[in-house]
């Protein structure tokens, strides 16, 4: 799944790769695939980017951006996005196939479900994707200790930690993924309640929600989910489901796998006291 680190990471090698490029064909829906996801106007898709210069790429949240024109595709969820150049065999199934002027393509294939969206003029109005634009990135300056007692305020005092990071778009790009090692790191139970929250806990959190995020960031998102070109992130990701068996990165006890509000959670109960 993309989340903040690696859509950082993606949007950072297609700005590199193909900004200048321009797009020659686009073919969607090749392989059925009955939770990805389109803009309404898919049937012109071809319409909407080709023929259009590739401008660069940024990421937000967890989305992929790239502008062409005065279009603009956008990937989210579970969007495996490759770079295949001029002459690469490319596998057979994909969802979305983007040719480029100089004989590489962008082939995007959907792993459980993904959304694939396309809009010219800056028309998408996307809920989820408007609040990501909003927010502060947790990587800025803007986000903050003082932005981060706001969420705290806000939030019901029963919510847990996962609640609080991981839901809602209070951090967007924040998932489940990322979540594990944030927590782990900061010492806090995935199920503690923001009411039990005390200043030192919120201030290890805080300080873990932005040293892990620019850490897997800066290593080029986790080893568990793969680059533009195909290759794991350099992140080591400490607690995930292949991990799930080892014990605890920190002080050697065995790591708990519970499922927790739609998603696996991986948690020591030393290092994680609820
Ligand atoms: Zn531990």
């Amino acid at each position: 799944m993309l989340e903040l680190p690696e859509a950082l990471t993606i949007a950072r090698q297609m700005d590199t790769a193909i900004t200048g490029r321009t797009i020659t064909r686009v073919v969607v829906g090749h392989s059925p695939h009955k939770f990805a996801f389109f803009s309404d106007e898919v049937d012109q898709y071809p319409a909407m980017l080709e023929g259009k210069a590739i401008t660069g790429a940024d990421a937000f949240g967890g989305y992929v951006r790239l502008h062409a024109g005065n279009a603009a595709l956008r990937l989210h969820d579970g969007v495996n996005v490759r770079l295949y150049a001029a002459g690469e065999k490319r596998p057979d199934k994909h969802q979305l196939l983007v040719e480029l002027d100089d004989g590489a393509a962008l082939q995007c294939s959907v792993q459980m479900y993904g959304g694939l969206w396309v809009h010219v003029d800056d028309s998408d109005d996307n809920f989820y994707y408007r609040v990501a634009l909003e927010k502060p990135s947790p990587l800025s300056d803007a986000f903050d200790r003082a932005y981060f007692e706001t969420i705290l305020a806000e939030a019901k005092l029963a919510l847990s930690a996962k609640a609080l990071l991981a839901t809602e778009q209070r951090i967007p790009g924040l998932g489940n993924g990322v979540l594990q090692d944030i927590l782990l790191l900061a010492g806090v139970h995935p199920k503690r309640k923001v009411g039990q929250m005390d200043d030192a806990t919120r201030d290890k959190l805080f300080a873990q929600v932005k040293a892990t995020l620019a850490d897997m960031t800066t290593q080029g998102g986790r080893n568990t989910e793969k680059d533009l070109y195909g290759n794991p992130g350099g992140y080591q990701t400490l607690l995930c489901a292949k991990t799930a068996k080892a014990p605890c990165p920190i002080c050697g006890a065995a790591v708990v796998k519970q499922a927790y509000m739609g998603g696996s959670v991986y948690f020591c109960p030393t290092c994680q006291p609820l």
